[in-house]
């Protein structure tokens, strides 16, 4: 007999939470709703419209799939990230709520109108930059990243967003190439877990995610060691950053971008109450000599 979208997500949240899935609600609804091609409201308002054998079917992959840690961003192939729905693969971070910290902060501080030139450094599926551009519309931005695969995917972001226009998307190490104070704001969510912590991340983090977006070095700190300078370079005069950080990494990369100059260093926490974004601003005075 065929299931309804009710019993369907009824059937798939019992399956993942069997499997010992972390937030089995969420998952199964997501992937019910993919499954069968149905919308949230679909479920309450339709709740006994039937799958079809080949709904069933998709579902089911999409459950045996999950139950093996992939990811439900990977099986779906989208992520929400602030007001956006972006596109991403393997080859990119899946973005996270504690990265919309990074957006929060920003736009609070980003006039509506103003043509500012942001640029996000390590830019993976675009999620940072394009949520500011989609908020900001005379504003415009670089991304750069090491990764070919990684661009592509932001890329397609850009463009399903119709923000292609005022995106530009360069591989790059990090700020090599770009000329002194050149952009009003600089952000970056760079790799910054300990190398040795690499193993004991989740499965769905560890083996499904790409290992340069997240590996930081021997204390996870060498990506700031090299983009607190850099980024200092970069920045016009009283331009402003802001960076993602491990909850614990605060007073070590405050303390880098105080050391390159940095003026107003300041760390804001995440919604779970964790050190997660190190701000600042370049010296309103600064001139090059
Ligand atoms: N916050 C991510 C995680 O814990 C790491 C992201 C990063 O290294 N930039 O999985």
């Amino acid at each position: 007999m065929a299931l309804n979208l009710v019993q369907a997500w009824t059937r798939a949240r019992r399956e993942l939470e069997a499997a010992g899935i972390a937030g089995p609600v969420i998952d199964a609804r997501l992937l019910v709703e993919a499954a069968a091609g149905a919308t949230r409201v679909d479920i309450v308002s339709d709740p006994y419209r039937a799958l079809t054998p080949e709904q069933e079917a998709t579902l089911e992959d999409y459950l045996a799939r999950r139950i093996r840690r992939e990811p439900v961003s990977h099986i779906l192939g989208r992520k929400g990230f602030w007001k956006i729905m972006l596109q991403v693969t393997p080859d990119v971070l899946t973005p996270r709520p504690d990265t919309e910290t990074v957006v929060e902060y920003v736009l609070r501080d980003f006039p509506e109108t103003a043509a500012w030139s942001v640029l996000d450094l390590g830019v993976g599926s675009g999620a940072i930059l394009l949520s500011i551009l989609a908020e900001r519309p005379a504003a415009k931005g670089l991304g750069v990243d090491v990764s070919e695969e990684a661009l592509a995917v932001a890329r397609e972001n850009a463009a399903n967003l119709g923000l292609a226009g005022r995106t530009a998307l360069l591989r790059g190490d990090w700020t090599y190439g770009l000329g002194d104070e050149s952009f009003d704001l600089v952000v970056s969510n760079p790799p910054y877990i300990a190398s040795h912590v690499i193993a004991e991340l989740e499965p769905e983090v560890r083996d499904h995610e790409p290992r340069l977006a997240l590996e930081g070095g021997p204390d996870g700190l060498d990506a700031y060691r090299v983009l607190a300078p850099e980024i200092l370079r970069v920045l016009k005069p009283d331009g402003r950053f802001a960076v993602e950080i491990g909850y614990d990494q605060k007073d070590a990369v405050e303390a880098l971008f105080r050391d390159a100059g940095a003026f107003n260093v300041a760390t804001i926490r995440d919604l779970g109450d964790r050190d997660r974004v190190v701000t600042g601003s370049k010296n309103p005075l600064e001139k090059k000599t």
